[in-house]
């Protein structure tokens, strides 16, 4: 019942939206000359500026709704998201393949913030993701990339699953993990981050780089969803066009159902060296009274850790020393934020 009621509110806009997008291409056309009764004085509204606030209250709501864990404003036709990427769920904890990378606070705010559109318009054919970069922004404004990582440097268009970090164990038991500009970010369904959200935002987990919504893994009285296209997406019940989390890959966005053209995946930061594979198991990232923040780890069945904290806009690390294979350093290495 409750479940409902929650769907009912991502169903109202979307009817909307559905409703724009038809008034959008054929409204000259298609309004038909009911000049024969003059009937109430009927408040024809000027759609489209209304709608797109409309649009705008009901996107920026679900963030709210969410928990605030991201700002997010509009500006024009686009939705503006801004977070520092981290997620206040337990991050990096389950890892068993790990890049020696870290979830440091990013700055997606300014004019490095995402920028989505606010009414999404399908594409005469889907686009691909690219596995560097977000493909979609969850509620708590950590990214949301593909299922795929990039493979020697280059861009991981075509989903293998050799490269597909949930399965070689390079996620944390939340599905995320740090990227080369020790950027936090999911690839498959932020499973902790959904069971934190419930059912507060209808079953909307985030929105994709095309504007689409993402629903969590059930549609609505808990069913999983049937015909979802190479995208991970289907349109039914008059819900309009959406993404689901699936448990297979693509798991969130397999491609883009909708142009993408405008919207805008933030810079990340570029501290310090990006770390190599290291067989480590992470099994804790605390936070001390101190200001340290320590990533614990077993590797050739020893303990280990890496130590970060930021002063004065520079992150001093503690590395283990001598130092691991493929680490960025050891001992105590200072990097300063460029200017
Ligand atoms: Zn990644
Ligand atoms: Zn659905």
């Amino acid at each position: 019942m409750k479940k409902l009621y929650s769907f009912a509110t991502f169903l109202i806009p979307v009817g909307i939206l559905g409703l724009v997008s038809c008034l959008g291409t054929s409204a000259q056309s298609t309004t038909t000359p009911t000049t024969t009764t003059p009937t109430i004085p009927t408040t024809t509204t000027p759609t489209t500026p209304i709608t797109s606030e409309a649009l705008c209250l009901e996107r920026t709501s679900k963030f709210v709704a969410a928990g605030n864990l991201a700002s997010s404003h509009c500006e024009g036709s686009f939705l503006v998201v801004e977070s520092n990427g981290l997620s206040s769920e337990q991050m990096m904890v389950g890892i068993t393949a790990w890049q020696q990378q870290v979830p440091l606070p990013q700055p997606y705010i300014g004019s490095n913030a995402f920028k989505i559109p606010l009414l999404p318009v399908a594409a005469l054919t889907p686009s691909k993701t690219s596995g560097v970069g977000a493909v979609a922004i969850a509620l708590n404004g950590v990214p949301i990339f593909n299922p795929s990582k990039p493979s020697q440097g280059g861009n991981q268009e075509v989903y293998d699953p050799k490269n597909d970090p949930k399965l070689i164990g390079e996620l944390d038991s939340c599905g995320g993990h740090s990227g080369r500009g020790d950027d936090y970010h999911y690839h498959s369904g932020p499973v902790c981050f959904l069971a934190a959200l419930g059912d507060k935002t209808g079953g909307v987990i985030g929105y994709a780089l095309d504007g689409y919504p993402v629903l969590e893994f059930h549609d609505a009285g808990e069913k999983l969803p049937s015909n979802l296209d190479a995208c991970n997406g289907h349109d039914h019940d008059g819900l309009g066009y959406h993404y689901h989390l699936t448990e297979k890959a693509p798991y969130v966005v397999g491609c883009f159902h909708g142009k993408v053209e405008g919207a805008f995946q933030p810079q990340t930061l570029h501290l310090r060296p990006p770390g190599g594979p290291l067989q480590a198991k992470i099994t804790a990232l605390t936070t001390g009274a101190d200001g340290w923040t320590t990533v614990k780890y077993t590797y050739n069945a020893l303990e280990q850790s890496v130590s970060y904290q930021k002063v004065n806009g520079c992150y001093q690390f503690r590395y283990p020393t001598p130092a691991l294979p493929a680490s960025p350093g050891s001992g105590t290495v200072n990097y300063c934020e460029k200017k």
